[in-house]
């Protein structure tokens, strides 16, 4: 099978080596060095500021989201949320869950985010924005600078997941002034899933010295005091951060997180160059596209149809949309170790299925 799916994606040779090997044991001075480093590469990748922390929670990507609201959010904020698909959709959910004041601002499927959609919100009060950086579901990439604009006019705390934008697209946590960012081991990392990577600008470690956290598991205090020696409270999901130290430092030897966003970028390019080459009867639905996937709208044929088709006759995952996007979206990822050879098996699909007919 080839996989071209956001999530979990095709891991390189060497972090599939080490998941072939024996878990070890962890409470030792290797592994804690071991975690330091993978926190060190990551804020690096994330030019996040040097008095910054990062985590590693034993959950998936929306464990990490819930962490962040648990920990750094309270009843006495007022928060923004952008609501653009079905992941800005889960961040509503839990607003609503932990009972945090919030606005929601609704964005139509695959539109982009403008300065129009803010003004409404200026000097109004609010103290906290969340938002996905890249929207998954519909492959709608935000402009950020705006959003960070916002929050610094406005002094908004900023949580921003960049579960499938991290090491596709350029973010620069400092810049940003983000007092979040929360990205996972199955995407761009190209591991297996299991672990949710969140690192905290000072910002956030003062709201979480003062913030409750009703869920020990969760406690990010706890997370923090561990990580200061490279350890967890519980057991981590140790083969996981093994895998994950391989591939930081897989892409630190090959030029960092600007190489691999070049890298990321030229599958993506290609691959949309070949779709218009051919002409193939599929239309890319965002106004705003990252590089870690093209969420496309055949014109011809069910979504979903689309995808078992090249699953169960040609032997590669597509990634099938869900909810009311079913039949009418899937998406071609561009994350974990694939080649542009991937690709034109892929077209070749496509243009097969069109000589039969199907699309
Ligand atoms: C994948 C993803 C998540 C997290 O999903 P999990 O299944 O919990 O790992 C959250 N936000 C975005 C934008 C994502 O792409």
């Amino acid at each position: 099978m080839i996989n071209f799916t956001v999530g979990p994606v095709q891991s390189s040779n060497a972090v599939r080596a080490i998941g072939a090997e024996q878990v070890p044991y962890f409470r030792t001075a290797e592994f804690s060095d071991l975690m330091l480093e993978n926190e060190q590469l990551l804020k690096k990748f994330a030019n996040a500021t040097e008095d910054s922390k990062a985590v590693f929670m034993t959950c998936s990507g929306s464990g990490g989201m819930e962490t962040a609201i648990m920990n750094c959010l309270t009843k006495d904020d007022k928060a923004l949320v952008i609501n653009g698909g079905s992941f800005g959709e889960r961040f509503v959910e839990l607003l609503t869950l932990h009972e945090i004041p919030f606005t929601e601002i609704k964005l139509e499927h695959g539109k982009a985010l403008k300065l129009e959609h803010l003004a409404p919100y200026e000097g109004k009060g609010y103290t906290a924005f969340l938002l996905q950086k890249h929207e998954t579901s519909t492959g709608v990439h935000y402009d950020i600078n705006l959003v960070s604009d916002f929050c610094k006019r406005n002094g908004c705390f900023m949580i921003v997941d960049t579960i499938s934008t991290f090491l596709c697209d350029p973010f620069d946590m400092a810049a940003l002034d983000a007092g979040v960012m929360i990205t996972g081991s199955q995407k761009a990392l190209a591991c297996p899933p299991g672990i949710a990577l969140m690192i905290l600008a000072p910002s956030a470690l003062s709201r979480i010295e003062k913030t409750k956290c009703c869920c020990q598991y969760l406690d990010l205090k706890l997370a923090l005091k561990n990580q200061e020696r490279g350890q967890t409270p519980w057991t981590p999901a140790v083969g996981v951060l093994r895998q994950i130290n391989v591939r930081l430092k897989e892409i630190d030897a090959m030029g960092g997180a600007e190489a691999e966003i070049k890298r990321t970028a030229g599958l993506a390019s290609y691959f949309r160059n070949k779709l218009k080459e051919y002409n193939l009867p599929f239309e890319i639905i965002s106004e705003s596209l990252s590089n870690a996937v093209t969420p496309l709208h055949p014109t011809t044929q069910s979504a979903y149809e689309i995808f078992l088709k090249i699953k169960d006759e040609y032997g590669m995952w597509i990634c099938p949309n869900g909810g009311d996007m079913k039949d009418t979206v899937f998406r071609v990822g561009h994350i974990g170790c694939l080649t542009e050879v991937d690709y034109d098996k892929l077209i070749d699909a496509f243009l097969d299925l069109r000589e039969k007919k199907f699309i």
